[in-house]
This record gives structure tokens, C-alpha cells and sequence, in this order.
């Protein structure tokens, strides 16, 4: 049986440590026939990976992450599917890219102050795609000696009330949306199981979105439990989304899934693959889990 597609990855571009290339060589490897490459606010590693992907046989979805402000949180919303050239897209990913280099310099001088000098050409180093990202600074404060792995520095460094925290100050769930659908393509709120939201939070934001177009949620993800895969196939039902499904891989070293790993969709899913008509791993829906559960 055909794999499902994978439609949520990550590379050099941005916080990931494999290249474009290397990425979709790897999910070639794994038996991957369909993925998409989402790096955080940009698209700069697209080009790279289609060659490759058109050169090993497989289909390579054009995807992004956007990092939006929302409910006071920072939410991830992936675009699939995109027009790569979209004018529209791109000046709105070109701001998120310009408040980063701001954050950057302001993680590093909070950093500075935790007595943690260079944190900015330490996280530099590891920022291969130029978009520096907080992973960066983890792995220069695990370089450091800060904390044994990445986990521990993003408990101890990274997340709110700690020492090199700055609140994201991201775009709209609007804008974010609104830039996907110029550039042709289909927005998806990523692992929805982070936010911690409650239940009735979680409903404003599912409202939000199909206000602004929006039409998936990632139902199965590398940083979902079994148990939210089930969950969130009832939120996407219950609110008429369409589930997705992505590994959200940065690399062989880190902590989420492997890339070939993910599980079918729960039972009575609808797939944005089959939905939207991309890739021609159209995988029959569901049906291993639930048996399984
Ligand atoms: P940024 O968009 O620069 O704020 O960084 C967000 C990224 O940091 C996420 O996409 C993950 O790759 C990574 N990240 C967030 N929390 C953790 C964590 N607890 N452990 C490891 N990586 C994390
Ligand atoms: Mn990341
Ligand atoms: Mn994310
Ligand atoms: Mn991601």
C-alpha cells in the first residue's frame, strides 16, 4: 500500500538540518511519493527540492509555514500548494523574514544578559538558509553547554517568562490566510494539538479561519498523540475542514517523526490530497488506526 503524502517537512531553508535536496531524497528513501516542503516563512528552498523530487519521482507540493499572531499565541498556519511566484506571498513572507532578523538580535541580547555572549553569530552559524529561528539559537546554546539537547534549552531558554523569550509578534490569521489563497493555495492550521487551546478557543480559531478561506487541519502530525489524531479527525468533522497530514521533520536528529512513519488518517476524514487534487498518492482513507484502536 502506497504511503500517505507527507505535507509537512522542513530543511535548510529554514530550521531543518537536512538540505532541500538531501530532504527529498530522504522521503524517496522512505517510500514517500507525495510531500510537501513547508519552511517557516519562506519558500526559498522550493526550486531545490522540485528538481530533485522531479528527478527521484516524486511529487513535491510547494508548501510554506506561517508563523501568525493569534489568541495570544503563535499559531502555525501551512500553505499548500502554492504559486511560489505570487507576488503577494512573497512581500508577506519578506515581512515576516525582516521581523525575525529584529527578534534575532533581540533573542541575542537577552541571551547576552542570561551570560550567554554571541548568541547572534552562534545561531548565525546554524541559520545555513540565512532565516535565523529559534532552533538556531538552541543548538548554539546546546554547543554552549546551556542544556543537553534542544528540549531542555527551549525549557530552559526559549518559551515564555524565560531568560531569551521575546513574545512573537507574527502577522494575521487574515494576512497569512489571504497570502496562501493569492498564491493559489490551500491553508491548513498546522499541529493543532500545541496550542493548548481550549475547547471553545479552538472553535473561534476553526471559525476564524474558514472565515478567511482557510480549509484544513492537520489531523495526524509528528507532534500529535494517537490520541489527537482522533480528536482532531472530530474538530475537522465537526467544523467541515479538511484533515491533513505531516510529519513536520527538521531532521534526522531531532525529536519528531521519521520521515515514511505517519499513520493513515482516522476514519471518516476527508483528505486535502484527494479534495484539492494533489499529488497522485490518493491513499484510501483511514482504516489502519481505527481498526487498531
Ligand atoms: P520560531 O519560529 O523561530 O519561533 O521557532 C519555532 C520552532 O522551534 C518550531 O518550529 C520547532 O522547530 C522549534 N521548537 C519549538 N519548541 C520546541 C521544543 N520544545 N523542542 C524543540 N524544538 C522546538
Ligand atoms: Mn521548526
Ligand atoms: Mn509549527
Ligand atoms: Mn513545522
Amino acid at each position: 500500500m502506497s504511503k500517505i503524502p507527507d505535507l509537512h517537512t522542513h530543511s535548510t531553508a529554514s530550521d531543518g538540518t537536512l538540505s532541500p535536496a538531501a530532504l527529498v531524497q530522504r522521503a524517496s528513501a522512505a517510500g514517500i511519493e507525495t510531500m510537501a516542503l513547508t519552511d517557516h516563512d519562506t519558500v526559498a528552498g522550493i526550486d531545490e527540492a522540485a528538481a530533485v523530487a522531479e528527478s527521484v519521482g516524486v511529487t513535491l507540493i510547494p508548501g510554506v509555514e506561517v508563523s501568525v499572531s493569534w489568541g495570544g499565541r503563535t499559531v502555525h498556519i501551512v500553505g499548500l500548494d502554492l504559486d511560489t511566484s505570487c507576488d503577494a506571498l512573497l512581500q508577506g513572507l519578506q515581512g515576516l523574514q525582516s521581523y525575525r532578523v529584529w527578534r534575532a538580535e533581540e533573542i541575542s541580547r537577552k541571551l547576552a544578559k542570561a551570560g550567554y555572549d554571541g548568541a547572534l553569530d552562534g545561531a548565525r552559524a546554524y541559520a545555513i538558509g540565512g532565516l535565523v529561528g529559534r532552533t538556531h539559537f538552541a543548538r548554539f546554546l546546546v554547543e554552549r553547554g546551556a542544556a543537553d539537547d534542544l528540549r531542555g534549552v527551549f525549557k530552559r531558554f526559549l518559551v515564555t517568562g524565560k531568560p531569551g523569550h521575546v513574545a512573537g509578534e507574527w502577522t494575521t490569521l487574515a494576512n497569512a490566510v489571504g497570502w496562501i489563497r493569492a498564491a493559489g493555495g490551500d491553508a491548513v492550521i498546522a499541529h493543532p494539538a500545541r496550542y493548548g487551546f481550549t475547547r471553545s478557543k479552538l472553535k473561534r480559531l476553526f471559525a476564524e479561519f474558514k472565515e478567511c478561506g482557510g480549509r484544513g487541519l492537520e489531523v495526524v502530525s509528528g507532534s500529535h498523540s494517537r490520541d489527537d489524531y482522533f480528536v482532531f479527525a472530530r474538530h475537522a468533522a465537526e467544523n467541515g475542514l479538511l484533515a491533513s497530514a505531516g510529519s513536520d521533520f527538521h531532521g534526522p536528529d531531532n525529536p519528531w517523526i521519521e520521515l515514511g512513519r505517519l499513520p493513515a488518517l482516522p476514519d471518516g476524514c476527508r483528505p486535502i490530497w484527494n479534495a484539492s487534487g494533489f499529488g497522485r498518492a490518493a491513499a484510501p482513507m483511514g482504516g489502519l488506526l481505527a481498526a487498531s484502536n
